[in-house]
């Protein structure tokens, strides 16, 4: 496996995949990497020629009063990962590669993006979509893969790849979780032991609402299911919990496919989740 750190090398490692038309697959993410990250990995190693992750934690993406500097980073033991999970390029860009002074462009999200996850957090889409696009254009890929578990993300990513016509396709990997339930998360390792007990809340509360959705029950008290949940469970703050249309993240309309979506903080932890129902 070969680890680059600047957009040239990255060139150079993938001229010869790029010369011999080799498909690549590409997996970007911001390290700290669990069994979700190597499900995706696994997914582009089946699927693709050349596999290439990226590790960086992106500043655009985080809001002032959020986790940036506290972000979980372990470069070595992701590399491990890496390595085992038969990945051929990981690019490690430090932030001054990937933003030099003077950078003057931002992608602009709408539609999916002002919602829920956006609205908590202003700036955040337009982070992921600028770093996401950047990374599309230095990697080239044919295809790359995103988790469920970050089903917003999924819905402003489609959206970016096709209102720019990026040449790429989305592949989405379902979302890995422990035992009990907890998705897998990085910030996770946030959580002390009371906490990452009461976490599994969101789970219960994403279950609990597909029981009532399939009882044929209103969103109005499919949301209401979710939100009784949580409110049981102390030491934990619901942000919202909402049944919503998977493109747009607005009310479901007849025939759309639905998700069930959940946000809580758990201790220092902002966690999210959610589950894909059908009517
Ligand atoms: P991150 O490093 O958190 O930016 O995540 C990188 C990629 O891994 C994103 O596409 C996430 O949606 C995906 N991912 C994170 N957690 C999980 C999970 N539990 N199951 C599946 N994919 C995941």
């Amino acid at each position: 496996m070969k680890v680059v750190r600047t957009e040239a090398e990255l060139q150079e490692a993938l001229e010869p995949a790029r010369v011999s038309r080799r498909s690549i697959g590409f997996v970007p993410t911001m390290g700290a990497l669990h069994a979700g990250h190597l499900s995706l990995l696994t997914a582009a190693r089946e699927q693709g020629d050349v596999v290439v992750l990226s590790i960086f934690v992106n500043p655009l993406q985080f809001g002032a009063d959020e986790d940036l500097a506290a972000y979980p980073r372990s470069e070595e033991a992701d590399l491990e990962m890496a390595r085992d999970a038969g990945v051929d390029v990981s690019f490690v860009p430090s932030v001054d590669e990937m933003y030099p002074a003077g950078r003057s462009t931002t992608v602009s999200v709408r539609g999916p993006a002002r919602l829920l996850e956006g609205a908590a957090r202003p700036g955040h889409f337009d982070g992921v979509a600028t770093v996401v696009a950047k990374l599309f254009n230095q990697v080239r890929p044919q295809r790359a893969y995103f988790g469920q578990k970050d089903a917003q993300q999924v819905a402003v990513i489609k959206a970016l790849v096709r209102d720019l016509s990026v040449p790429v396709e989305v592949v989405v990997c379902p979302t890995v979780r422990e035992s009990d339930g907890l998705a897998l998360s990085s910030r996770n390792a946030y959580l002390e032991p009371s906490e990452r007990t009461a976490a599994t809340v969101l789970w219960r509360a994403l279950q609990a609402g597909e029981r009532a959705v399939e009882e044929q029950a209103t969103w109005e008290v499919v949301e209401k299911t979710m939100e009784q949940v949580v409110a049981n469970e102390p030491g934990v703050a619901l942000e919202y919990a909402r049944a919503v249309a998977a493109n747009t993240f607005e009310a479901p309309a007849d025939g759309e496919q639905v998700l069930l979506v959940i946000a809580a903080r758990v201790g220092r932890a902002r966690l999210i989740d959610n589950l894909p129902v059908r009517r």
